[in-house]
């Protein structure tokens, strides 16, 4: 039997009576498998004693003395019984029984007692008002469960309805985990899990126990991954050995030994595409080209991450990818979050795409409605190979003849719903109801912790290397107040010819005064800055064509200064901008400012970033600069984002659908992580039978 399936009422057990049962319901313990899963919040070592005088050093502790007098103070029904103990090395301490006068009686003078509490100094004497106190013979040193209670519950009363439900109902527990893993990674007993967790011997046993309940959840978690992606795309996400995955973000998880295959020959549009292209494809492109062209041959269906910077030419294998699915004859549509950005994608594909062939269409919300019905319908009809759009590509009334291939960029701004949405489209066309091909890029590396839990079912392939010739950008920080000196470098550069962007947190100035806003800012630089140099400003609130008409000027050189909110995040390529000026950058996540400092350093010419910061920073605003100015590894500083944020608050993760798991932690127990999703894969292939 498993622990939930133990539905006995609370009542049931020793020590509950209705008003008991009323306090457990409250902490949603409706039955003795409840009970015996309320898990210990954390535990009291009581085996390490602590003198009295050093309690100040502890929060509690845990000390063992002799009675040495009995006081009282107040005065009738306010009389108070205080307890004068002196411990081995002579320190003397009171406690003060506040409604325990019986204690007078249990704990006469020469008892030797063990005290566990919280003392402090009043009026010259160290004393206690909230401890536990036991004979010290009847007191086993001991480590003990703390669990999180409602109020009128107490430590105390809740270890006892424990221990009593353990002894009556604690015995034929079964692992949910399969007995040969179990085997295999020394996972005890589900009793004896129980035992230490509820009552160890020593805090160690009580961590094992912990740990192994986390094996235990993230096990049946990575089994779930594993068994949906076997129903729904025929087989089980790539999974390396563990020492493999221990080289936590290199190239592609999981090709270790599919590398040694000769590369999938690539499609006749593929092989033209590469034949124009001025440039050879990194190792790692190559190698992310492979690793789709073998899904896409393989006769499964691809649900596949592709990471990598900004500028480490994503795109360029979306493209290729595309080529492929066409030279099949399906259909794809590449997602793209802003209409800014899916404009890029359309041209560079036009320029691109075309010669090889393929028949492209650029879908929005804001195309006309003429056009559009026309589009709409050489979609249906199958006349167009690749539609590149926005969220309209999944809009009701949008259909296709043969989707087989979508690639959603900057999947982090898209929510589980939304990437269903697209696969759906691809269902409804397919005769045998089949999702589509599925190809997700990221330019926020997804640090391996939540790429194996959040995105536990697809592959990854990573882009590492940047195209040759690129320099790493150069980062300085600048407190408030000293921007004169990064505004005379911006100066000089944009005397070199090149260009320069400025980015505020703001749009328009607020009542709050101490920020700058893009507005007020755009009308400083180009007035008493830079007067004289092209600028214009750009941020949500301008309408979309007029943005789409400034990123043009920027990109063809005509204006030299942009001075933007962070809506120039995303999409954006301009190889001669080689400053990226950030004003208030301690107010901005690190993921954010990751991307925007991706804008530069797009060509060959040497870049800089300059982050402006406030001089009252937070901890965290100086701990996301500190990982800034060191770094420019876009995976470090994921790793880092996930660390100061914690995970369920890391761009997008939220929208996507984190999943709170009940003792695991993904990011503490990242090592668990692994080895659950190694021990449950291979189960799924070697023991193929359900659990
Ligand atoms: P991402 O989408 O990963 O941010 P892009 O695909 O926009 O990056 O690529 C950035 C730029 O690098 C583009 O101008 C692209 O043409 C160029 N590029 C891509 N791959 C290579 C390569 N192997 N060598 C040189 N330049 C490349
Ligand atoms: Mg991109």
């Amino acid at each position: 039997m498993f622990i939930r399936e133990i539905l006995v009422s609370p009542s049931r057990v020793r020590g509950v009576g209705p008003a008991t049962a009323k306090l457990l319901e409250n902490l949603g313990l409706h039955t003795v498998g409840d009970i015996l899963s309320f898990w210990p919040r954390e535990w009291e070592d009581r085996t390490v004693r602590t003198p009295l005088a050093d309690y100040a050093h502890h929060q509690k502790i845990n000390t063992v003395a002799t009675v040495v007098a009995h006081d009282w103070f107040g005065f009738g029904r306010m009389r108070t019984l205080k307890l004068v103990i002196r411990d081995d090395k002579g320190t003397i301490a009171e406690l003060a029984c506040f409604n325990r006068p019986f204690l007078e009686k249990s704990f006469p003078v020469d008892t030797r007692v063990a005290v566990y509490g919280s003392f402090n100094s009043k009026y010259g004497a160290i004393q206690s008002s909230a401890f536990e106190i036991e004979r010290e013979d009847a007191s086993l040193a001991r480590v003990l469960p703390v669990y999180s209670l409602t109020a009128g519950l107490s430590q105390t009363q809740m270890r006892k309805i424990v221990q009593n439900a353990l002894a009556d109902y604690g015995r034929g527990i079964d692992s949910e985990l399969p007995e040969s893993v179990r085997r295999t990674h020394g996972i005890p007993s589900k009793q004896e899990i129980l035992a230490r967790m509820h009552a160890p011997a020593t805090l160690a046993d009580a961590r094992m126990a912990h740990d192994a309940l986390v094996f235990e959840e993230l096990f049946l978690f990575e089994y779930a991954i594993g068994q949906r992606s076997l129903e729904r795309r025929g087989r089980l996400p790539d999974f390396a050995t563990q020492n493999a995955t221990q080289n936590a973000t290199g190239s592609s998880a999981g090709t270790g030994t599919d590398r040694v295959a000769p590369p999938v020959p690539l499609s006749p549009r593929q092989q033209a595409l590469l034949d124009r292209l001025p440039f050879q494809l990194t190792a790692d492109q190559l190698a992310s080209l492979d690793d789709i062209n073998r899904d896409l041959s393989e006769g499964a269906v691809m649900a596949r991450l592709l990471q990598g910077d900004v500028g480490s030419g994503k795109t360029l294998i979306a493209f290729l990818s595309c080529l492929a699915v066409v030279d099949a004859g399906g259909q794809c549509a590449l997602l793209a979050p802003t209409e800014l950005l899916a404009r890029q994608h359309a041209e560079n594909a036009a320029r691109l795409l075309e010669p090889v062939g393929v028949r492209l269409a650029f879908l929005t919300g804001a195309i006309g409605s003429s056009g559009r019905t026309q589009l709409l319908h050489e979609l249906k009809a199958g006349n167009i190979d690749i539609v590149i759009g926005t969220h309209a590509l999944f809009s009701n009334g949008v259909s296709y003849r043969n989707l087989k291939l979508a690639v959603i960029d900057e999947q982090h701004r898209f929510g589980v719903l939304q990437r269903s949405a697209i696969l759906d489209k691809g269902v409804e066309c397919s005769p045998d109801r089949l999702p589509p091909h599925l190809l997700m890029m990221s330019a926020t590396p997804i640090p391996r912790t939540l790429a194996l839990s959040v995105f536990g079912d697809l592959d990854v392939s990573v882009i590492r290397t940047m195209p040759p010739g690129r320099k790493p950008v150069i980062t300085h920080l600048a407190a408030h107040g000293n921007e004169r000196k990064v505004y005379d470098f911006i100066a000089r550069e944009l005397a070199a010819g090149h260009q320069a962007y400025f980015v505020y947190p703001l749009i328009e100035d607020t009542d709050n005064a101490s920020l700058k806003s893009a507005q007020t800012m755009y009308e400083e630089l180009t007035t008493g800055i830079f007067p004289g140099t092209p600028a214009a400003l750009i941020h949500s609130r301008i309408p979309e064509d007029e943005q789409r008409a400034v990123m043009e000027r920027f990109r063809s050189g005509e204006i030299r200064i942009l001075v933007a909110t962070s809506v120039v995040e995303v999409g954006v390529d301009v190889a001669n901008a080689t400053c990226m000026v950030i004003e208030h950058a301690d107010r901005f996540g690190l993921s954010a400012l990751h991307q925007l400092r991706g804008r530069v350093g797009r060509g060959e010419l040497q870049s800089w970033c300059f982050l402006v910061y406030s001089k009252n920073l937070t901890e965290d605003g100086k701990a996301r600069l500190r990982v800034m100015h060191e770094t420019t590894d876009g995976f470090l500083i994921a790793e880092e984002d996930l660390r100061i944020r914690g995970p369920g608050d890391i761009g997008g993760i939220q929208q996507s659908g984190y999943i709170a798991f009940n003792l695991a932690d993904p990011v503490r127990d990242a090592a668990i992580l692994e080895t659950a999703r190694y021990a449950a894969f291979t189960f799924l292939l070697e023991e193929n039978k359900p659990l």
